[in-house]
């Protein structure tokens, strides 16, 4: 297996492209689950303090054979616990839950904005990145004039910003804001919660490299330089998500890929005025 690639952010830390995301995966499930993906091969595992499994992932981690240093871990601060004190209280919640001393990688969960509470939050985050307790700190669910706001008030830029992204709703403009900023990013639902696996474009290519669609999709989120991380819990699929390594779109596939974007096809809640 030819080695996975990783992207390296603006403070020097690295993440690796692929790794397993467990939203809706329960707690019971999510050591078995998260054990499979470490044997199948993946080394980042992201999860959040709301998806109520960090328990079951620190346990996979520590049940899996392999070092916490070797595996990358992201989690997130649950919206209810914005605010500058009640964020430096989830975290060491977080870190409870999941058995460690550090993660490698904290983000804002949302900017519910009707809060108002982002800019206290992500100053606390500053403070948890300086304690080294959090390896590196970002955001998800950010839109331009969230991130403008909090850089213009702490200096601080986030490494990542995690955002609803696949191949119908390819984010192409905050994709550019994020590269001018020095920010990667990541997608989440990467395959459009499935939905998208049965597109007939992705069929066609899929066919020309003997490749499944999900692994078509993931690799065009590497090849689009995205961090991306697929659910399953299906241990034939994890290990089949993860064998994307030993093939790469050519310029024909990203193009016919670029054209399926619709603006209109975002899933999940808008950022704007999602308020939970
Ligand atoms: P996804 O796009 O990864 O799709 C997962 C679903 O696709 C699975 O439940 C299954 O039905 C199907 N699937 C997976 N592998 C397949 C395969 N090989 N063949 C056929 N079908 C397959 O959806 P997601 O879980 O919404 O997103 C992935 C991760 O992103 C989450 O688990 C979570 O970690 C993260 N996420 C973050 C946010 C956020 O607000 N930051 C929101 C949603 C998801």
């Amino acid at each position: 297996m030819t080695a996975q690639p990783i992207i390296t952010f603006h403070d020097g830390h690295s993440i690796p492209q692929v790794g397993l995301g467990v939203w809706q995966t329960p707690q019971e499930i999510a050591a078995p689950t998260v054990r499979t993906a470490i044997a199948a091969g993946y080394r980042h595992i992201d999860t959040a303090s709301g998806y109520d499994n960090e328990e079951g992932v620190g346990e996979g981690i520590r049940s899996s054979g392999l070092d916490r240093k070797d595996i990358f871990v992201t989690t997130k601060l649950r919206n209810t616990d914005q605010g500058y004190d009640n964020t430096l209280s989830a975290f060491d919640g977080s870190l409870k839950k999941l058995g460690s001393d550090y993660v490698d990688l904290y983000l804002v969960h949302w900017p519910s904005p009707h809060r108002g509470l982002y800019t206290e939050t992500w100053k606390a985050f500053v403070r948890i990145r300086e304690e080294g307790r959090a390896r590196s700190i970002g955001v998800s669910n950010f839109c331009p004039e969230h991130l403008e706001r909090i850089i213009g008030e702490t200096g601080v830029v986030p490494v990542i910003n995690q955002i609803e992204l696949h191949p119908d709703f390819q984010q192409k403009a905050a994709q550019e804001a994020h590269r001018k900023l020095g920010i990667a990013t990541e997608s989440w639902s990467p395959l459009g919660q499935g939905k998208f696996i049965s597109n007939p474009v992705i069929g066609e290519i899929a066919g020309k490299y003997r490749k499944t669609p999900a692994q078509v999709i993931i690799r065009w989120h590497i090849d689009t330089g995205l961090v991306v991380i697929p659910k399953s819990v299906t241990p034939s699929r994890i290990e089949e998500n993860f064998k994307v390594f030993d093939f790469k779109l050519d310029a024909a596939d990203m193009a016919a890929i670029a054209k399926l974007d619709d603006k209109s096809a975002r899933m999940g809640p808008d950022p704007y005025t999602a308020n939970f």
